[in-house]
Parts: structure tokens; C-alpha cells; sequence
């Protein structure tokens, strides 16, 4: 590998896993070139709210966290990645202090929450804002570092050379073709293109269109569990402005529970979200939830029950898109179902991040098998964190060899 290529490393996207990937690499002493669709900060990974998790709390462990993801998975996801990211939360954690994310402490420690599935409190939080802090201190670092940008350059093409991959990017109605001897697909999900196709609501960016996958296959990479989507459970149903809004499952971690029509709680609020999505359509199906003015099924989210200290803490961004609505979520509950929220299947990679194609690595929501098919919240960006450092180390690596 190596030898005279434009670049060592070309990264695709510019979400989470992408910058983690395009700053290990750059600080590993790679020639690092970035290439993303719309502007840097156009991705998923910035619209993540409610957390990040890892193994930090004093009853927990990285053997824990495993436990939880494989019960959540239904017993899918992949051993070695599982084992990977969580054995990287701690220092991924760090590392992201280090750019500059702080996350929310309270008494001498970490402010954690027990989300969906898991079996102790683990959720890192920044407010109701984590995916907006992580993306920002990671760009800053991305920003203040050699590495070239390329935005609006979207991937339309990869082919294998002797040693190395010829990209082409579509930039404004014409072609560009880029060299490096590896390069890191972090392009995302495709749940807002799948989405419009269904005829549902999304919490997606309107870039995660999954284009990048199908290339990546073209090329010859291969894929599992690409029939696998998630549904967040709690979108936002009402009023109209909030339709499709990702209400932060930390809701329910501080004490908001789901109720049908006649306001009897119908599940565990903090199921795994297969399950919690499950429950939702199944109440609504059989008659018992309620409907929007607009006509549409929802349940109530009871958010009432949320303390104010919590709430001011832990979901200030959820106040202020509601009550900007004219909804006041700590005076009455809101209305909730469940929108596409989240590809869990991909390209199949190592422990590496390497795909089965040599010199090709992906991070992110555009990898499988982490998850295996039901993801658990708070696990995403700390596989962005993890792969995204582990593809960038790598990828850095062999460009190098
Ligand atoms: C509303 C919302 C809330 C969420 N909350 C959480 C949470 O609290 N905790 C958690 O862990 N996870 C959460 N998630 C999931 C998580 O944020 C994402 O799965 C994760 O951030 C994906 O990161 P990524 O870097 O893989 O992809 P993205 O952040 O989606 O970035 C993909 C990048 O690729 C670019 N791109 C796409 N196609 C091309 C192309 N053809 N060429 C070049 N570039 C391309 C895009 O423009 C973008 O820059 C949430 C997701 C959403 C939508």
C-alpha cells in the first residue's frame, strides 16, 4: 500500500465516525483527505440527544455492558465488535474530553442514566444536546488539523487499484476522482430515503440516503443484516412541528412512562426498543391508543412525571421545542409513536473496522453486526467513537506499510 496516491486515507462523511476516523488518522501521520455530501456539519451524529453510554459507573463493567447489548440484540450481534467497543468506552470517553466534550457531572462523578435495556445507569448526557457537543469538539479537532476537507463531494464511485482505490465525487454537476491507498466509509444510515419510500416519518438527516452502502457492495464489499431497521418509539405526533421528532429516550430514563387511552401503562418504559416499538403498535392496533387532531395513532408519553431538576438538567432542548410549540411537557403528556430511526445492519467489518475488501474500512451506522439486529440507545455514538478511532489507526496503518 502507499507509494503515489493523492492521499493516504480518504474518509467518506462527515458525521461522528467519520472525524474520529479523519483525526486518529491525520494524528497517526497519515496524508488525510475528508469527503462529505453536504457541509461538515450536515450528519446524524448531530442531531444524537440523549447520550452516549460506556461502563463507568462504579457497579458497572465493560462484561455488563456486553451482557446487555447481546440480551438487546437477541443474541445477533457480533462478539467481536461487542467486545471492541465496549472495551474502548472508557478511553473513548476521555478521548472526547480531551477535544473538549464536556459531559454532565453531578456529585464528584459522571451524571449517568439507565437507558432502554440496560441493567445499570451508563448514559453519559451533554443536556439533550450529546450528538451537537461530541460532532463540535470533534470538528474543532477535525478543523485545526492538516487534513484536507471536501465538502459538498459526494461519493458516486470506488474501484480497486493495485494498492490502493480511485474514488469519484460528484461535486456540483461535475466529477472529481481522488486516489489513497485505503480508504474509511462513514456515510451513514439510509433511513430518511427509506422513509419516504414507506410513506413514514423519520428522525433522519435528510444525507442518509445509503448510497455509499450500495457502492460499497458494487465494489464487491459485503453486507449482513441490511433487512434490519429501527424504530425509535417515542416520535414526536403532535403538535404537526414535532412529527417526526426523536423525543430522547433519557425521557423515560428520568421517569416519563408510555399509557393508553385509558392512561394504564401497557409496557416497561425502559424495554428494549424493539420491544417498547412493539408494544406502541400493538395498543394502537387493537384499539386502545388515542389519535392526534391530525387523525394519526399515538400513545401518551408521561412526561409529567419528570422532575424539573431532571428536566432543566437532562432534556432542556425537549423543553424548548415543545414549549416553543405551545406544549408544556412537565404539565401534560405528549403524544408519541414510533418513527424509522436507525439502519442496524451493514458492511461487515474485523475488529479493525476493515470490511472484507483490503484497504476498505467503514464506521458508523454504515457497519453491521455491533448491534446485530436491535440496537440499544446511547450505543451508536460510542461506536462512531470507537470504530471511527480503530478504522483511523488502521486505515493510517496500512497506507503506511
Ligand atoms: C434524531 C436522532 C437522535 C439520535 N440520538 C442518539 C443518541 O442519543 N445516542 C446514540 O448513540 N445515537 C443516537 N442516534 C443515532 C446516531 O446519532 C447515529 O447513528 C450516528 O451518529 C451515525 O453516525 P455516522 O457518523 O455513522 O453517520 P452520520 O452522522 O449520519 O454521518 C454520515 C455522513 O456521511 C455523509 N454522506 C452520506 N452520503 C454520502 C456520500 N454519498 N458521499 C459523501 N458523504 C456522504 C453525510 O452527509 C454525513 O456527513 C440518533 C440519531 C438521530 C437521527
Amino acid at each position: 500500500m502507499g507509494g503515489s496516491r493523492d492521499y493516504d486515507v480518504l474518509v467518506i462523511g462527515s458525521g461522528a465516525a467519520g472525524l474520529a476516523a479523519a483525526v486518529t488518522a491525520t494524528r497517526a501521520g497519515a496524508r488525510v483527505a475528508l469527503a462529505t455530501k453536504g457541509s461538515l456539519q450536515a450528519c446524524n451524529s448531530a442531531k444524537a440527544q440523549g447520550g452516549i453510554q460506556a461502563a463507568l459507573g462504579d457497579d458497572d463493567s465493560p462484561e455488563l455492558h456486553a451482557a446487555d447489548i447481546f440480551k438487546s440484540s437477541h443474541d445477533t450481534a457480533d462478539l467481536r465488535l461487542v467486545e471492541a467497543l465496549v472495551g474502548d468506552g472508557r478511553s473513548a470517553i476521555h478521548w472526547l474530553e480531551e477535544l473538549g466534550c464536556g459531559f454532565n457531572r453531578e456529585n464528584g462523578g459522571y451524571r449517568l442514566a439507565r437507558c432502554g435495556g440496560a441493567s445499570r445507569k451508563r448514559l453519559l448526557q451533554v443536556g439533550d444536546r450529546s450528538g451537537h457537543a461530541i460532532t463540535k469538539a470533534l470538528r474543532d479537532a477535525f478543523e485545526s488539523s492538516p487534513a484536507l476537507a471536501l465538502q459538498e463531494h459526494a461519493l458516486v464511485g470506488l474501484e480497486p487499484l493495485a494498492g490502493g482505490w480511485r474514488a469519484t465525487l460528484g461535486q456540483d454537476g461535475s466529477l472529481v476522482t481522488v486516489e489513497a491507498a485505503t480508504v474509511v466509509l462513514a456515510a451513514g444510515g439510509r433511513c430518511f430515503a427509506e422513509a419516504q419510500q414507506l410513506g413514514v416519518f423519520s428522525t433522519n438527516h435528510p444525507n442518509a440516503t445509503g448510497e455509499v452502502t450500495r457502492i460499497a457492495l458494487e465494489a464487491g464489499a459485503e453486507a449482513r443484516d441490511l433487512d434490519s431497521l429501527q424504530y425509535h418509539p417515542n416520535g414526536g405526533s403532535w403538535p404537526q412541528t414535532m412529527q417526526g421528532y426523536a423525543i430522547p429516550e433519557t425521557t423515560r430514563a428520568y421517569g416519563a412512562v408510555l399509557l393508553n387511552a385509558s392512561r394504564e401503562e401497557f409496557t416497561d418504559s425502559l424495554g428494549p426498543r424493539d420491544v417498547v416499538s412493539a408494544a406502541i403498535f400493538r395498543e394502537c392496533e387493537e384499539g386502545r391508543g388515542v389519535q392526534t387532531p391530525d387523525g394519526r395513532p399515538a400513545v401518551y408519553l408521561d412526561t409529567t412525571r419528570i422532575s424539573r431538576e431532571d428536566a432543566d438538567l437532562s432534556l432542556p432542548y425537549l423543553l424548548r421545542r415543545f414549549r416553543g410549540a405551545g406544549i408544556d411537557p412537565l404539565v401534560e403528556p405528549l403524544l408519541t409513536y414510533p418513527v424509522l430511526h436507525y439502519q442496524n445492519g451493514g458492511l461487515v467489518i474485523d475488529e479493525h473496522a476493515e470490511t472484507t475488501l483490503e484497504g476498505l474500512y467503514a464506521a458508523g451506522e454504515i457497519a453491521g453486526g455491533t448491534h446485530g439486529r436491535n440496537r440499544m440507545m446511547g450505543n451508536s455514538l460510542l461506536e462512531c467513537c470507537v470504530f471511527g478511532r480503530r478504522a483511523g489507526r488502521a486505515a493510517a496503518e496500512k497506507a503506511k506499510a
